[in-house]
C-alpha cells in the first residue's frame, strides 16, 4: 500500500476554478465580488438580494480526542455529496487560527478529498481578517492606556480594566504581563494580559453582528473596565467605536472560496468553541442562506461546546433554527473514550468501541434535548474493521437513530452520498427546535440547565470570586444575557481527563466576565485558559518552504 497523499499535497495539486466562476455558479452578482487574488474573494453583502431562507445543517461531533473526529472534513464532503445530488448547497466554515495551525490541532480546511482550497492561504493569512480583528483589539487597548496617561477624565481604575491585549498565536508567556514600565513618559504601569485573538470579544462581536451598524453599536457596548467608583466604562465612553468599525469594515465582508469539487464555500470569523462561542459569522451564514437552499455549517469541538452555543447563542441572535444536526464520530475516537491509548488505536478493539459508545450517546441525547433529531456520521478511517463498524451501526439501529458511514476523506463527495440522502430526508420533516434555557432565567439557572441537559452533570458551584462577579452583573442588570461557557473540550465535565460519559460531577465556575458587545456572559470553568500554550513538539517543527517557494508540512 502506498502512503496516502497529505492534505497539502492533495490541495495543491487540485485544479481550482477562478473565483468569479464559483461566484457565478452560486448566483452572486459579479459586482458583489472583490477578488483577493484568483481564488479568494470578499462578498459585498449589500449587493446580495433575497431573504435568508436556506435550511441550516449543523455539523458537530463527539468529545474530541487527539485521534481527530473530522467535522470540517465531513462538512465539506457532505456539501460536495449534496451537490452531486443536484442540490443548491453552500458551505459556511470558520477561519483557522494560527495558534492551532502552528500548535497541535492542525488546520481547519477539512482533509483528504474533502477540503476547501486554497488550503495554504486559508490556514495562514487568508484575506487578513484575523489580523484586522487583532489590530482592532489592540487599538482599543492602546486607546485605554492613552486615555489614562492623558489625564484619565473617565476615572478608569487601572486595576479594574478587563480589556486584554490579543495575539493570534498560542503564547503562554503573555498570559500575564505588566505594561507601562519605564517612567512617566511611558504611561501608567498596570497589570495586563493577552488572550488569543479567537477568544477576543472583538471576534465574538464580529461573528454575531448582523450589519455594519450593528457591529458599531456592539463595539460601543463593550465594557472595558470600571472606574474608581466601580461604575462600568464602555467603549462608547472612550468614543472609539467608529475607529474600531473602520478597522474591521473590509474584514466584515465574508470570504468566498471553493471545495475541491467546486462547491461554493464561505469562510468567515473563527472563535474557538472552548473559550468563545465557536461558530462562524452570522453574516456569512445568512448570506449563504440567501444564496443556497441548503447551508452546511460547523461548530467547534463536541456538541457540549460548539453546538450548545450554536443553539443557545447564535441561532437565537441570528433568529434561525438548525433543520438538521450531524454528530460526527470515528471508531478511533470511540476507542479512546473506551479507554484505549493513542498509540494502540490502529489495532482492532471491538470491546473498546462498545465502551466508548456512551460518549456518542450523550451527544445524541444533547441534540435531541434541543428538539432536533440527530444523524450520526461515522467518519471512516482506513484502519477501521467491519466488526468495529458493526458495533456502532447495530447500536444506532437498536435506538432508532439515523446513522451513515461517511468516506469523504478518501472519496470526496461520493463518500458522503449515504449521509446526504439521510440529510435530505430529515430536511423534509419539521422539528421542534428550541434553546434549552430562557434569557430571563437567572445566571445560575442558565448554567445549571447546560450542566444538566448538555454535560450530564449534577449542578454548578461558584468560587467566591465568581459569586462576587455574579452579584455585580446582576446589580448592573446584565444577567438577562445568554451564557458562553468556557470549558475543556476533552471531557463533558470540566476535568480534561474524564473521558467517555462521566456522571455525578459538578462544574466549577471560577470567573464570570460580562461581554456586553457580544451579548453574553463568559463563564470560565475548571482550569480553562483564554490564551493557550504550545505543545512540546509543535506542528511548526514540520513546516518549511521548499526551493520553489512552496509550503511544506502544512498537514
Ligand atoms: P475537526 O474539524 O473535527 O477538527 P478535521 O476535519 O479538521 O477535524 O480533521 C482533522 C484531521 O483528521 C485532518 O488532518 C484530516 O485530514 C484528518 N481526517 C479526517 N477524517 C479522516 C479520515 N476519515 N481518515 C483519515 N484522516 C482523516
Amino acid at each position: 500500500v502506498s502512503k496516502p497523499l497529505s492534505d497539502l499535497q492533495i490541495a495543491t495539486s487540485a485544479k481550482m476554478k477562478p473565483i468569479t466562476e464559483i461566484a457565478e455558479a452560486a448566483n452572486i452578482p459579479l459586482e458583489a465580488i472583490e477578488p483577493y487574488g484568483k481564488y479568494k474573494a470578499k462578498i459585498n453583502t449589500n449587493l446580495i438580494q433575497g431573504t435568508p431562507s436556506g435550511k441550516v445543517v449543523l455539523v458537530t461531533a463527539t468529545s474530541p480526542t487527539p485521534a481527530g473526529e473530522g467535522k470540517s472534513t465531513v462538512t465539506v464532503g457532505l456539501a460536495d455529496a449534496l451537490k452531486q445530488l443536484n442540490q443548491n448547497v453552500m458551505v459556511a466554515l470558520r477561519e483557522p487560527s494560527l495558534g492551532p495551525v502552528m500548535g497541535i490541532k492542525g488546520g481547519a480546511t477539512g482533509g483528504g478529498y474533502a477540503q476547501v482550497v486554497p488550503m495554504e492561504d486559508i490556514n495562514l493569512h487568508f484575506t487578513g481578517d484575523l489580523h484586522a480583528i487583532t489590530t482592532a483589539n489592540n487599538a482599543l487597548a492602546a486607546f485605554i492606556d492613552n486615555h489614562i496617561h492623558q489625564g484619565n477624565v473617565l476615572q478608569i481604575d487601572p486595576r479594574r480594566i478587563i480589556w486584554k491585549r490579543a495575539l493570534d498565536m498560542n503564547d503562554r508567556a503573555l498570559r500575564k504581563v505588566v505594561v507601562g514600565l519605564g517612567g512617566p513618559g511611558q504611561g501608567i504601569p498596570r497589570e495586563d494580559g493577552f488572550d488569543i485573538t479567537v477568544a477576543s470579544e472583538i471576534m465574538a462581536v464580529f461573528c454575531l453582528a448582523t450589519s455594519l451598524e450593528n457591529l458599531k453599536e456592539r463595539l460601543g457596548n463593550i465594557v472595558i473596565g470600571y472606574t474608581y467608583a466601580k461604575e462600568p466604562v464602555f467603549v462608547r465612553d472612550l468614543g472609539v467605536e467608529g475607529a474600531l468599525t473602520l478597522l474591521l469594515k473590509d474584514a466584515f465582508q465574508p470570504n468566498l472560496v471553493q471545495t475541491l469539487e467546486g462547491t461554493p464555500a464561505i469562510i468567515h470569523g473563527g472563535p474557538f468553541a472552548n473559550i468563545a462561542h465557536g461558530c462562524n459569522s452570522i453574516v456569512a451564514t445568512q448570506t449563504a442562506r440567501k444564496l443556497a437552499d441548503i447551508v452546511i455549517t460547523e461548530a467547534g469541538f463536541g456538541a457540549d461546546l460548539g453546538a450548545e452555543k450554536f443553539m443557545n447563542i447564535k441561532a437565537r441572535q441570528g433568529e434561525f433554527a438548525p433543520s438538521a444536526v450531524i454528530v460526527v464520530t470515528t471508531i478511533r475516537a470511540l476507542k479512546m473514550h473506551g479507554g484505549v491509548a493513542k498509540s494502540q488505536l490502529s489495532e482492532e478493539n471491538v470491546e473498546a468501541v462498545q465502551n466508548g459508545l456512551p460518549n456518542l450517546a450523550k451527544h445524541v441525547d444533547t441534540v435531541r434535548a434541543f428538539g432536533v433529531e440527530p444523524i450520526v456520521s461515522l467518519n471512516r478511517f482506513i484502519t477501521d474493521t467491519e466488526e468495529e463498524l458493526a458495533v456502532v451501526l447495530n447500536w444506532a439501529k437498536s435506538i432508532n437513530l439515523r446513522i451513515a458511514r461517511t468516506n469523504v476523506w478518501e472519496e470526496g463527495g461520493k463518500g458522503g452520498l449515504e449521509l446526504a440522502r439521510e440529510v435530505l430526508e430529515v430536511l423534509d420533516q419539521p422539528n421542534n427546535f428550541s434553546p434549552i434555557y430562557e434569557i430571563s432565567d437567572s445566571i445560575e439557572q442558565k448554567i445549571t440547565a447546560i450542566v444538566q441537559k448538555v454535560y450530564g452533570g449534577i449542578g454548578v458551584q461558584f468560587t467566591d470570586e465568581a459569586k462576587k462577579q455574579m452579584a455585580q452583573i446582576e446589580s448592573f442588570g446584565w444577567d438577562m444575557l445568554p451564557v458562553c461557557m468556557a470549558k475543556t473540550q476533552y471531557s463533558l465535565s470540566d476535568q480534561p481527563k474524564l473521558l467517555g460519559r462521566p456522571i455525578g460531577f459538578t462544574i466549577t465556575v471560577r470567573e464570570i466576565i460580562p461581554k456586553l458587545g457580544a451579548g453574553f456572559l463568559v463563564c470560565l470553568t475548571g482550569d480553562i485558559m483564554t490564551m493557550p500554550g504550545l505543545p512540546k513538539t509543535p506542528a511548526a517543527l514540520r513546516m518549511d518552504v521548499d526551493e520553489n517557494g512552496e509550503a511544506v508540512g502544512l498537514f
